[in-house]
Formats: C-alpha cells, structure tokens, sequence
C-alpha cells in the first residue's frame, strides 16, 4: 500500500516535471521572437525617444527614434520587421496617447523598413516618407530579399553562405576566433530562423510621400527637417535634424561601433558626412549602435575614411593590383580605433566596413586614374 502510495506520488511528481518543463519549453519559444526584437529604450529628451538593440550585429534592426510633438508623434524607421515595429508601437502607446502621423524611412534596407505595415495597420491616417529614390527602390528586384530568403532554396544558399564564412574562421583560428564562432554559430541556428519567420510575414508597404533635396515638418516651435545629402550608406539616404534640440539622425550613413563600407559611392559619402557634421547637432542617433553625445565618432569615421581613401590611393600608384589589395593595405590602427581588438568586432570590421569599402574605392580611384 505504502509502496503503490509512493510509486503513484512519484508518477504525480514526475508528470509535474515533465509539464512545467513542457511549459518552459513552450514558453521559451513563445519568448524567443519577442526576446529577438527587443529593444533598449533610452530618454534623450522629454519628448525624444530613441530604441536600439544590441551590438554587434545579431538579428539587425535598425535604431528607432520617435518624437513625440502635442498631438501627435513621428517615428524615424519604425523596426526592421513585423514584430519588432509591434513591440515599438506597444512602447510608444505606454509613453503617449498621441497617433503617430509620420513615419520617416532614412532608407530602403529592410532593418529600417519592414516594419511599416505594423505601422500602417495600427494608424491607418499615416503617412510613410522617404527620398523619392527609396520610394523607386521598393518596387526593384532589390527588395524580392525577403521572398528569397523565404524560400527553401534561397535560406539553403544563404546558411551554405555562412557555412563557408564558419569554415574559414575555424581554419584561419585568429585571436579570440572562439568568440566569432559563438556569435556566428548562433546567427547560423537560431537567427536566421527568426528573421526567416519575419520575412515570411513582411508585406513590403511602400513611402505615401517623396520629397527631393529638403522637407521640414513643423509643430508648435519643433521643426523636423529631412534631408537629402547625397549618397551615404545608399544612393537615397535621408538624414534627420531636429536643430532647436540639436539631434542630428543619420540612418546607415552612421553606424556604431562598426561602421558599414556598402556605399557604392564612397567618395560621396565622404563629403555628405562632411555636410551632415556642419548641421548644429549634440546628439547623433546613428543608423544602428550607441547614440553619441557629440561628433567625436561622425569625425573620426570621416578621418579614417579619408586616410582609406589616402591608403588606396597609394597602393594604386605603386601597382597593387585589385585582388591583392586586401592583403597588402595596412589599416591595423584604423581597425583598433574602432573595435579595440575585440575579436567579433574586428571580424565585422573587415567584413562589413574594410573589405567592401577598400573594393570599392579601389575600383573608383582607379577608374578615376585611367580617365585623367
Ligand atoms: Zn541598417
């Protein structure tokens, strides 16, 4: 009896565990989106808010920053996905009341742009602007991504892709490659399953609003300009400046710790990084990362592009050929500027900002040669 008591106790008791461990598994999973879109919240004034997710580089989503003016609120690229732009509205409604009217995209990339239909559904009076290139660019091939990313073949090639990217860091073994692998090992399993599920819900939702060099959107004594400065991380690029409280928001232009060397215009972006640093602004929001206090790293991103830019030129006239660039160009005190030999953000260093952008200007500078 004492026996067949015990015995049934411990079937009571083992059952519970294997149903609280059900729902912890459930619940995990439940979390897992949520915990993939979270964001920080941080107060850069009583009426400024800026949401950033963490660094370096894991499920990206670009900085959101909304402004909350009397009767009604602008965003500044509303989250880089369906869930994320969620999770943004569900803040902005525990802050404010007011609707949100505008919703200004600084560029086309998808961690800037994905969001929108969140923010169309919840505040159907919107108006989503953008430069008009960025309008252009929604209906391009360039933005089928999510589709393909969706697709059985398309997530196959990309995870080969990263595959092969882990393979030469397990070959190459550099310093801390440990922590490279960790971060890479888990973009491999588990965030590309996130954002795959994210593309899988994105319906892309067009700018209702284009403007060409200068918009200025004003409330009560606030006033929002959007500028048009040339070609920065894209050839559309918007920056945002609000010069009464002096924020200056730059979208992919600038991005911390790590800055990105997509721009197929470099030589441009060099200049319209010199025009954004002449605006009055104390508080930079880059396009993903920490928001800067001043414009010590707008500077410094300038100078180190210059030097590159000085770099590349130099090795053109010595003869360094275009595959053997990489290779030969020193840029190992640019490189601790930024990542302060953390091994992950030396990784994305080369891989994000030095690789493509000393390609890049290679190839302009030297068509610039051979022209004169
Ligand atoms: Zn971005």
């Amino acid at each position: 009896m004492v026996n067949s008591r015990k015995k049934k106790g411990l079937k009571i008791s083992l059952s519970l565990t294997i149903l609280i461990n059900l729902i912890g598994i459930y619940s995990f999973a439940q979390n897992r989106i949520p915990e993939y879109f979270e964001y920080e919240m941080l107060k850069i004034t009583d009426s400024v808010y800026v949401f950033t997710r963490p660094m370096p580089f894991r499920v990206v989503q670009g900085n959101v920053t909304v402004i909350i003016n009397k009767k009604d609120v602008i965003v500044v690229d509303g989250g880089g996905s369906p869930d994320a732009a969620k999770i943004i509205i569900k803040k902005i409604k525990k802050i404010t009341s007011n609707p949100v009217r505008y919703l200004i995209i600084t560029h086309w990339h998808g961690d800037h742009a994905f969001g929108n239909q969140e923010f169309v559904k919840e505040y159907p009076g919107i108006e989503i602007i953008s430069s008009r290139f960025t309008r252009d660019y929604f209906v391009s091939p360039g933005l089928q991504y999510p589709v393909t990313f969706s697709q059985d073949k398309g997530f196959k090639e990309a995870l080969d892709r990263l595959d092969n990217l882990i393979k030469e860091v397990e070959i190459n073994k550099e310093s801390g490659y440990e922590k490279v692998l960790e971060n890479l090992n888990q973009k491999r399993n588990h965030d590309f399953y996130a954002i795959r599920g994210q593309y899988k819900k994105t319906i892309i939702t067009m700018p209702t609003c284009v403007f060409e060099d200068r918009m200025t959107i004003y409330r009560g004594g606030r006033e929002i300009s959007l500028l048009s400065l040339g070609f920065g991380d894209t050839q559309g690029d918007v920056f945002v400046h609000l010069p009464k409280e002096k924020i200056l928001i730059t979208g992919d232009a600038v991005v911390n710790p790590v800055p990105y060397g997509f721009s197929s215009e470099p030589l441009e972006w060099i200049q319209t990084l010199k025009k954004a640093s002449d605006l009055d602004a104390d508080v930079i929001v880059p396009g993903h990362g920490k928001v800067q206090y001043n414009k010590q790293y707008l500077i410094k991103l300038i100078e180190s592009l210059e030097a590159i830019q000085v770099k590349v030129k130099e090795a053109i006239d010595n003869g360094v050929k275009s595959e053997e660039i990489i290779d030969k160009i020193d840029l190992r005190n640019i490189e601790t500027e930024f990542t302060q030999q953390d091994p992950v953000l030396q990784f994305y260093f080369r891989l994000y900002f030095s690789k493509p952008l000393v390609t890049t200007l290679y190839d302009k500078l030297k068509s610039s040669a051979l022209k004169q």
